[in-house]
């Protein structure tokens, strides 16, 4: 089943400690969120309240349209996966996957053919008789899954579930979670601080900064246009380019450039490294000499400064071709919306 998630309003403070200020978010029925952010920023807190375990200081926790608030995990249509997976050594798979079922009393037949379908949706078919310490890292994380899903909640919270893999096994498991929640299209509310599997996984990225939601959106845009300055740096790499506002325009390192720009007299230009072109496209940024560059295989990654300023790197990210030379002086092109330009934080 599924069921759509609004949050409205949330603050919460352990002790003095703000942990989450003035959270709003409507989430879809059926949609996968990924909630992004470096350690501490509250990713496991806003969880946390989804799943009942903590009770907000302020605001409201909607599931499938009720106030589901003040109601324990138990009681709610909703169910977590931890990251330690939790699972009871001393059980069957079957056992361990059937667990929920039991405390919600069904009877063993049914119990046992639902905790075997849930196993084959996870790829573990025919292992109901095993026990946990016969399996791997990733198997493991499997049976966690099934038996989150096996009591048929609206709505799947992951606690970075995927955290303890390595990276090859974590890569294909991103992709298992994402085609096992298409199948069943429960809403899935995934936390991780590695963007690249939000960018993977997610419908819609929620990137959190210091208990505060910065930007949500869809993983393009969320990369290509970011709403804010952390966001920018965040979620990749990211060149800023400083800018002051002149007469004749925004003044870079680079020369004069004239772009829509917040009212502010320092700025910062962010371009990404793929979206910077050697040849003419939509805007230039200016002359530059090129310090190093090196084939990459899917592109040429070159290191360029402007003479103006030689400590002032800009990395790019050239279509694979012509390796540019040492000293070599390009016109640097990009396309105007690839470029986002924010106020300077001070
Ligand atoms: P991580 O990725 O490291 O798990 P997170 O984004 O999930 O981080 P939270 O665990 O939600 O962050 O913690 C948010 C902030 O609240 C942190 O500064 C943390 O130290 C603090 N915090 C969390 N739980 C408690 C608690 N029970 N008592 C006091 N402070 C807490």
């Amino acid at each position: 089943m599924t069921a759509p998630v609004q949050l409205r309003g949330l603050n919460h403070f352990f002790g003095n400690f703000q942990a989450l200020k003035d959270i709003n978010l409507e989430i879809a029925a059926g949609e996968y969120i990924t909630l992004l952010g470096p350690s501490g920023c509250g990713k496991t807190t806003l969880l946390s309240i989804m799943g009942g375990f903590i009770e907000p200081s302020e605001g409201a926790v909607l599931i499938g349209g009720k106030d589901t608030t003040r109601v324990p995990p138990a009681r709610r249509p909703t169910t977590t996966v931890f990251q330690d997976y939790a699972l009871f050594p001393h059980m069957t798979l079957r056992d361990n996957v059937a667990f929920g079922l039991r405390m919600a009393g069904a009877n063993r037949r049914d119990r046992h053919r639902r905790a075997d379908e849930m196993l084959a949706l996870v790829g573990l078919e025919g292992g109901g008789a095993k026990r946990p310490h016969e399996l791997s890292g990733g198997q493991r994380q499997r049976v966690a899954l099934a038996r989150a899903l096996a009591v048929d909640p609206d709505v799947l919270l992951l606690d970075e579930p995927l955290g303890a893999l390595d990276l090859k096994l974590r890569r294909a498991m991103q992709d298992e979670l994402k085609s096992i929640q298409r199948r069943i299209g429960t809403t899935f509310v995934h936390v991780t601080h590695d963007q690249e599997e939000a960018m993977a996984i997610a419908d819609r990225i929620v990137v959190m900064n210091a208990g505060r939601i910065e930007d949500a959106g869809p993983p393009a845009r969320i990369y290509q246009k970011p709403a804010s300055l952390f966001t920018a740096g965040f979620m990749g790499e990211m060149n800023r380019i400083p800018a002051r506002r002149g007469d004749s325009g925004l003044e870079t390192p680079f020369g004069s450039v004239n772009l829509a720009s917040p009212e502010a007299s320092s700025l910062i230009l962010c371009l990404r490294p793929e979206a910077i072109r050697t040849t003419q496209a939509g805007f230039s940024i200016g002359p530059a000499r090129v310090r190093d560059a090196a084939f990459f295989g899917t592109h040429v990654r070159a290191h360029f400064s402007p003479d103006a300023e030689p400590d002032f790197v800009l990395v790019a990210h050239l279509p694979p071709g012509r390796v540019p030379d040492q000293g070599e002086v390009m016109t640097l092109w990009a396309d105007p919306d690839s470029i986002s330009v924010f106020p300077q934080e001070n």
